[in-house]
This record gives structure tokens, sequence and C-alpha cells, in this order.
């Protein structure tokens, strides 16, 4: 399209000194150091995946929805029209979208499920590639990556229930029952006001509602202070238990049916992520 220029004596200046618009570029393809770091990490079998998202990475549309996706940002919804406590975090469909589009490309869960080698270095390339595009949803992303071998490792019996809906990679927004979800979303909070590195201080309590014990019921009670992602499906907790800090997998909902009372507070504006 030829732009109509002002007339000579009206211009203030020329634009130049200016990269080009990266539209239409393949961020994967076009990115020569990531695709021989792919191959020298023993990950070229995931370069179909890999181009696949590339290709995204620079598309107008999914550029357009990051931009809305961080232009409109979340609104926490604390109770319905009737004043039941409802404790959920509304987005944008964009940021929506965009999360459907990790879980595609399997950014949350690669390596928990490809144990070939190379498959932490084929989940950093499309990361690093991501990133790109948009960082503002891949808090929950991150969690559910490094949750999942958390769990196998220490809690097996929860694992066996939890992660395939961590796998799915078909991920689904509504703030439901996990029973009746096709894929979940992962949160942690460990961050309280008196400090965040030093957990040890943590004044969340965790006290067992039959046997104490790993993978034994518990009702935690009080206040965190970080928790990105906070509209999760599920939120590691951690608190204090008899022994010490221990971590628990709180899920939004009971099996009853019944909300688990978990209380949001605010959202808050944290280095630019809300
Ligand atoms: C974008 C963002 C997202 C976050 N998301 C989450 C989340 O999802 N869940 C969550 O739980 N938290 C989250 N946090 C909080 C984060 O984990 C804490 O900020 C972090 O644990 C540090 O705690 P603090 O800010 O209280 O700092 P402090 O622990 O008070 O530390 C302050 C300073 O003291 C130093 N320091 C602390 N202890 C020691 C020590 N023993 N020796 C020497 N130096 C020390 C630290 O390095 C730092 O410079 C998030 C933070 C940010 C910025």
């Amino acid at each position: 399209m030829a732009y109509l220029q002002p007339r000579s004596e009206l211009r203030t200046h020329s634009v130049e000194n200016q990269s080009g618009p990266l539209e239409g570029l393949n961020a994967f393809e076009n990115d020569i150091v990531l695709k021989e770091a792919v191959r020298r990490g023993g990950a070229s079998w995931a370069e179909a995946n890999l181009t696949s998202l590339g290709a995204k990475i620079y598309d107008p549309a999914w550029m357009e929805r990051a931009e809305l996706a961080n232009r409109v940002t979340p609104e926490l919804k604390r109770f319905d029209r009737f004043g039941r406590r409802v404790d959920t975090v509304e987005f944008h469909p964009a940021y929506h979208d965009i999360i459907g589009m990790a879980f595609q490309h399997d950014l949350h869960a690669l390596a928990a499920r490809d144990s070939r080698r190379g498959a932490h270095v084929a989940r950093s390339a499309a990361e690093l590639m991501f990133a790109q595009l948009e960082c503002g949803v891949l808090c929950p992303i991150d969690i559910t990556y490094g949750v999942i071998p958390m769990l196998r490792m220490h809690q097996p019996d929860l694992a066996e229930q939890w992660v395939p809906l961590m796998l799915s990679q078909d991920y689904d927004p509504r703030p439901i029952p996990h029973w009746e979800k096709t894929g979940v979303t992962i949160a942690f909070t460990s961050t309280e006001k008196q400090g965040g590195s030093d957990i040890r201080r943590n004044s969340t309590f965790a006290t067992p509602v039959g046997e104490p014990g790993p993978g034994r019921e518990y009702l935690i009670r009080g206040h965190k202070w970080f928790c990105s992602a906070a509209g999760a499906d599920v939120i590691f907790v951690v608190a204090q238990a008899e022994k010490g800090p221990s971590c628990f997998l709180v899920p939004r909902w009971l099996p009853d049916g019944s909300r688990n009372p978990i209380q949001l507070e605010r959202l808050k504006e944290k280095m630019g992520n809300r």
C-alpha cells in the first residue's frame, strides 16, 4: 500500500535504522543458532513440533492475540451475582487461545511425556521461541512442567491420579471440577509476607484430618503473598506440617463437589506481569 507522504515542508524526519517486520518468518527455521543447539542436544526428533510452533511466533494473528492478552489484563471475580464466593480469575479469550496453543505444542509436559534423549533441550527450544511471543502464560506452563516429575518421584499414588490430567494437551479454561475437565493448570505458592526465601518462617499450618503422613488429607489454614496463576485448577501449597514445611496438593474442588475455600484477595502487579 502506498502511503501519502505529507508535503515536504511539513515532514519532521525520515524513518531509518529500524528493523523490518518479522511477520511470516519461522522463528525456528530462521534461527540457525537454535537449530544447531537442538541438533547438538540430541533433539532433532522434535523438529517437526518446533517448526510448527516456530511458524506461529511471528504470525500476525498470534501476535495480535499476544498483544490483546497483555493489554486486556485479567480480572478477579470474587463473587457470583448471587453473592456466593467463586474466587476465579477471568482472562481475555486471547490469553486462553495462547495458553491452549502452548499446550498443543507440549510446552507444559514434553519431557514428562517423552523420555528420549534431548527432551529437555526440545522443550527449552520451544520455550525460548514461545517467550518471543508471550510470557504471561508461562507461569502455569512451567509450574506444570516442574510439578510432574516432583509428584512422580515423591508421591506416586497422587501422580497416578493427577499426572494424566496434567499431561493432557487439551487445555480447558472452564472453572469447573477437575474431573469434568480435559486438562488442568497448576500453580504454586510458598511465599508469605514475612519471607519468600526462608520458607521455614511460613505461618501457614497444615493439620491432619485423620492419620498424618504423606498423601493423607490435611486442613490448611494461612495466607499467601504470591501465587502466580492463582486461578489454576490445582495449587501446590507450602505449609508447616508436623516435621516442618511440606508441600500439599490443593485442588480447587473437593471430592464432594464443593469448592475448596481458597479465597483470592487481589491480583497484583509483579514486575510487569499481572
Ligand atoms: C514475577 C514473580 C512471580 C512470582 N510467583 C510466585 C509464585 O507463583 N509463588 C510463590 O510462592 N512465590 C512467587 N513469587 C515470589 C518469589 O518466589 C519470592 O519473591 C522469592 O521467594 C523471594 O522472597 P522475598 O521476595 O520475600 O525476598 P526475601 O526472601 O525477603 O529476600 C530479600 C533479599 O534477601 C536475600 N536473602 C534472602 N535470604 C537470604 C539468606 N538466607 N542469605 C542471604 N541472602 C538472603 C535475597 O536474595 C534477596 O535479595 C514470585 C515473584 C515474582 C517476582
